[in-house]
């Protein structure tokens, strides 16, 4: 973080100082939430969870270096006490990226949002000291605290956002305001909350409205494939960059193929020039991924050659997305576990099927939550996939919604044993430790609930 007193501190999140002895002592950073993570110069927030208290932890935090705890009320060491401490948090984050030197990148979308993030920030850095949120904390939470983390030096702060809702966007805007904003895509993902596709697409659109006018600088970075983004052109101020496959795209990809290994490659084409991309990630969604990192490199000034480089070299830097492990046994296991909705399903699919050629391919696939009335419908299709894809056999974990996608695959024409629905991870682990040859690739991938990485991780082990 950049250096701020106490005093300044309580100044600008509206606090009291409690038990402070020098209000002039300065926060160098970092501000966190987990008292494991304090450092000599840290301020520690203390939130009260479900289980802990993080003003329990007030005594050592200090004893760890903490020059301070941001909390709801005293706690016997020097602490600004707040009315409630992630408003407080918001507020300090406002402040300090007020005064940041840096460039604010937000992005939001129904999935891809942390692949994209790690992308744009794996090109951008080689260009400029680059901030980025860690993982998936995209909420009201982690978005402070990442934008807190950015120091004097960084030129470049990357923001994922996740909606959960209407004003959710617009609120994570105000607090750290974007100069370019990039949304991915309208899905499915968490419809059950948003009511329908067309509300959700209003959510996501809040950050185009948030963006400062083209002659200020602003850019929102839209997807052309994507009607629902497309059309949030009309929605903002700012400069429209447009990314995707299709031939109106300011930023394109022309010859996308998968290579025989099920990594991407295209050319990728700029407003500045064209040049060559062969992904090291897995599946072809990572394309629309790409294209849009590129656009957003693009806009901050980097050329066609330094961003495709950079995406030819660019891994994951979260895990379990589409993680590929080879055994010594020549088993391949892809844990796609993290999540899973439609869109990534389909991927998915798509990426077994490419890097399975002539191979025996699993899908081993549990429910995707949060579909509301299309839970049926959109499972059903998914286990259609997989037989169109002639995808080897399907297992299917879980409960109903298991049954959906065997009964989509049975419906495709799958009446034999290439599909079965077992009960639980356990039962597929079981099942899949007795049947697996050498050669045979398997995707394991679910909604977070599932916890289908333990299915992933038993594999890769049983090798
Ligand atoms: P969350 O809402 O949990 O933060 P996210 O939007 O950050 O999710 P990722 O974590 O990048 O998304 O990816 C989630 C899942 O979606 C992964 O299984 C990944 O393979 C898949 N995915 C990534 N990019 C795309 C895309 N462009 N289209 C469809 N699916 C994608
Ligand atoms: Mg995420």
């Amino acid at each position: 973080m950049i250096a701020l007193s106490l005093a300044e501190i309580a100044a600008v999140v509206g606090g009291q100082t409690h038990d402070i002895p020098d209000p002039s002592a300065q926060v160098t950073g970092p501000v966190v939430r987990d008292s494991r993570e304090v450092e000599p110069g840290s301020l520690f927030a203390a939130f009260v969870g479900e289980r802990v208290d993080g003003h329990d932890y007030a005594p050592q935090v200090v004893e760890a270096g903490a020059v301070a705890v941001l909390a709801s009320r005293p706690v016997g060491v020097p602490a600004i006490v707040v009315d409630d401490v992630q408003t407080a948090l918001g507020a300090l984050a406002r402040h300090v990226v007020r005064r940041l030197g840096a460039t604010l990148v937000a992005l939001t979308g129904s999935a891809g949002k942390t692949s994209t993030k790690d992308l744009i920030a794996q090109v951008l850095r080689r260009k400029a000291p680059t901030v980025f949120t860690p993982g998936s904390l995209n909420n009201e939470i982690g978005l402070p605290l990442t934008a807190l983390s950015a120091t004097e030096e960084t030129r470049f702060l990357v923001l994922e956002m996740g909606a959960r809702g209407i004003g959710h966007i617009r609120y994570l805007t105000e607090l750290t305001p974007p100069r370019i904003g990039l949304v991915l895509n309208v899905g499915t993902a968490h419809i059950g909350e948003f009511g329908g596709r067309e509300q959700i697409a209003q959510a996501k659109g809040e950050l185009v409205e948030a963006l400062p006018a083209a002659d200020e600088g602003g850019a929102a970075i839209l997807n052309a494939d994507d009607p629902l983004v497309r059309a949030m052109a009309s929605r903002t101020k700012a400069k429209v960059v447009l990314f995707g496959e299709s031939a109106e795209a300011d930023v394109r990809a022309e010859n996308v193929r998968l290579t025989d290994s099920g990594q991407p490659a295209f050319r990728l084409h700029t407003p500045s020039g064209a040049s060559d991309v062969t992904m090291r990630l897995y599946g072809e969604h990572h394309v629309s991924n790409a294209l849009a990192a590129a656009a957003v490199a693009h806009e901050l000034g980097m050329s066609a050659e330094e961003i495709a480089l950079a995406l030819s070299e660019a891994g994951s830097l979260s895990r379990w997305r589409m993680e590929v492990t080879e055994r010594p046994d020549g088993v391949t296991i892809v844990n796609d576990a993290y999540n899973a909705n439609p869109e990534s399903m389909r991927a998915a699919l798509r990426a077994l099927a490419a890097m399975g050629k002539g191979r025996r391919t699993w899908a081993v696939l549990g429910k995707m939550a949060e579909l509301g009335d299309e839970a049926l419908a959109e499972h059903d299709a998914v286990g259609r996939l997989a037989v169109r894809l002639n995808v080897s056999k399907l297992v299917a974990v879980g409960g109903i919604e298991a049954s959906w996608l065997q009964l989509g695959a049975y419906n495709e024409g799958s009446w034999g044993e290439e599909s079965v629905h077992v009960s639980d991870a356990q039962a597929a682990i079981d099942l899949l430790r007795s049947e697996l040859r050498p050669g045979d690739v398997v995707l394991v991938k679910a909604s977070r609930s599932v916890g289908l990485e333990s299915v992933a991780q038993a594999l890769v082990e049983a090798g």
